[in-house]
This record gives C-alpha cells, sequence and structure tokens, in this order.
C-alpha cells in the first residue's frame, strides 16, 4: 500500500510538472524565470584562491557585467539607400577602360596590343628556342662542354658565312619560320 501511494504521488508531481510546461509552451502563463542567467564573474576564468581573497578584501565596488569586455566597434548612424550605391558603383572610374591601342599581328594575324609582343609569336619563338637548347645539349652533353664561342643557328638552306666560320654553329632541320630571325 505505501509503494502505491508514493507512485501515485510522484505520478501527480509529473503531471503537474508536465501541465505547466504546456501553459507555458501555449503562453497562457508569462510569468517565465530566464532560461540562462550570467553572472559575470562565471564567464571569467577561474582565478586562484590569491586573487579570490584579494578581490573578496576590496570588496564588489563596481559589478562587472559581462558587456565590459565587448570591443564595441563603430557603425554607420544612417543606411545609405540603393540609388546612391549603385550611382558609386556603376560610377565612370570604376568602368573598364575602352582600348583603342590594338592591332592585328603582322606575322600571324592575332589582335595584339601594340608596340607590346604578340602573344602567340612569342609562345611559337619559345618553342623553337627549346628544341634548340634540346638540340645543344644533344650535341654536347650539357652546359659544360659547350665552347666558348658565340653560336649560330641555321635552317635548311642555309650556309655560313664568312664571318660565322669560327662560331659554335647549330643546324636545324626544317625551314627557317617567318617569325624565327635572329
Ligand atoms: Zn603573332
Amino acid at each position: 500500500m505505501m509503494n502505491l501511494a508514493t507512485l501515485v504521488q510522484s505520478l501527480r508531481c509529473s503531471f503537474l510538472h508536465i501541465e505547466s510546461r504546456l501553459l507555458q509552451a501555449a503562453g497562457f502563463e508569462t510569468q517565465l524565470a530566464p532560461a540562462l542567467s550570467v553572472n559575470g564573474s562565471s564567464i571569467l576564468p577561474q582565478l586562484n584562491n590569491e586573487q579570490e581573497f584579494e578581490e573578496q578584501l576590496e570588496g564588489p565596488d563596481q559589478p562587472s557585467g559581462f558587456l565590459d569586455g565587448i570591443l564595441w566597434m563603430a557603425a554607420p548612424k544612417k543606411r545609405r539607400t540603393i540609388e546612391v550605391n549603385r550611382t558609386r558603383r556603376r560610377s565612370e572610374s570604376k568602368l573598364l577602360k575602352l582600348k583603342t591601342n590594338i592591332e592585328p599581328c603582322p606575322e600571324c594575324g592575332h589582335l595584339k596590343q601594340k608596340h607590346i609582343l604578340c602573344g602567340f609569336c612569342y609562345v611559337k619563338v619559345c618553342k623553337e628556342t627549346a628544341k634548340i637548347r634540346q638540340q645543344i645539349k644533344e650535341m654536347e652533353g650539357g652546359p659544360f662542354g659547350a665552347p666558348t664561342v658565340e653560336t649560330v643557328v641555321l635552317y635548311e638552306g642555309e650556309m655560313p658565312s664568312a664571318q660565322d666560320k669560327d662560331k659554335r654553329i647549330i643546324e636545324r632541320p626544317r625551314k627557317r619560320p617567318a617569325w624565327f630571325n635572329v
């Protein structure tokens, strides 16, 4: 009998608890306790005993709120309208400049800037130069076997002139490209 009485009592308590929670959730009962009450000192890291003792001696003159540790930044007072923002974003100084110094490359016909080397021709020259360098490496086996004279690159059908006799001659097995005139 005693056990049954305690069981009924605990069931009644839990039902009352559930009823109060439902009332709170439905909004009928507005007197809610704060869900989280934060004290300033509890956020701060725990001090050791000596500092706590000193603080107790000083007394709670100025209770430190937990907002004191926040660095307050400057914020604009008024909102700029979307018209003002768009006018600023699309102003004359932010638009792309029109380029008038563009011409076709005389060698390959691609468009390029005036007084600037054509990018396509530059890549072709780079590839041809790399092939020449590879050929020199196969001939001499590395930079230590290179002769200390000037280098002349000859293409198919070209003969070394009189002043190129003593120079290092690299013969390329192809016709000289129009864009490679060194
Ligand atoms: Zn070009």
